[in-house]
């Protein structure tokens, strides 16, 4: 793959702190159930790990946009993601949610049932790469998106599996991919980040998909499964 000259090119927008305040209460309309969630989640240790507003809503719409029934979350927490996801899926919709900890999924599944949404949802609690590897030994090839948001190391091996499990035509979502400027900067060697870079390389470099990275939140970056 030919690589991208950025000389002279636009650039998308930095968001100081009041930018970002005009963009959450101009351009975020978000459910009372997923406020009520966030200000939940945000009392544990590991709220870093829930998803922003404005990439809640975008996974909503995304849904919408592409018409996605059957949905695989790699990563749920304490369910914000796989929330604003099922509200947009239609009567008799599946998201499929994995996940290892018993206590996040509790607060999760609470909000599941407040939202109206848990007859939509299949939680797997398992390793994610042992869910989705039985969910390929079985045969399942017709999900229609996916969204990778869980430990870093593995993001190759789930967006290999994710691939396998989605139709022709359909998306994977991978949460992170700038991972708060790490992958750009030299001197950073941490194992996630490497990974995150291991895996935006191969994306990249993936005849198999069509690309875009997003600079919402931490880095989105959208990938359909080319027929
Ligand atoms: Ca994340």
């Amino acid at each position: 793959m030919k690589r991208y000259n950025p000389i002279m090119s636009n650039r998308s927008i930095g968001l100081d702190e009041t930018l970002h305040q005009y963009l959450l209460t101009h351009g975020v309309r978000e459910p009372e159930v997923l406020r009520r969630l966030r200000e939940e989640t945000a009392r544990l240790p590991e709220a870093v790990m829930q998803i922003a507003p404005e990439e809640g809503q975008f996974l909503n719409l995304l849904v919408r946009l592409t018409g996605a029934r059957r949905i695989i979350e790699v990563g749920t927490f304490t369910g914000y993601s796989s929330i604003a996801m099922a509200l947009a899926v239609p009567e008799g919709g599946l998201v499929l949610c994995c996940d290892l900890s018993h206590h996040w999924t509790a607060i999760a599944r609470r909000y599941w049932q407040e939202a109206g949404v848990e007859d939509r949802i299949d939680l797997r609690l398992a390793p994610a790469r042992a869910t989705l590897d039985l969910l390929v030994a079985e045969g399942w090839d017709d999900f229609d998106m996916a969204f990778i948001d869980a430990d870093k190391e593995n993001y190759l091996h789930y967006y290999e599996a994710c691939l396998k499990l989605l139709r022709p035509g359909g998306l994977i979502v991978v949460d992170n991919t700038l991972w708060d400027g790490a992958v750009a900067d030299p001197e950073n060697h941490e194992p996630s980040t490497e990974a995150i870079r291991a895996f935006n390389e191969r994306v990249y470099n993936d005849e198999r998909v069509d690309l875009s990275m997003i600079p919402v939140a931490d880095g989105l970056t959208l990938l359909r499964k080319r027929p």
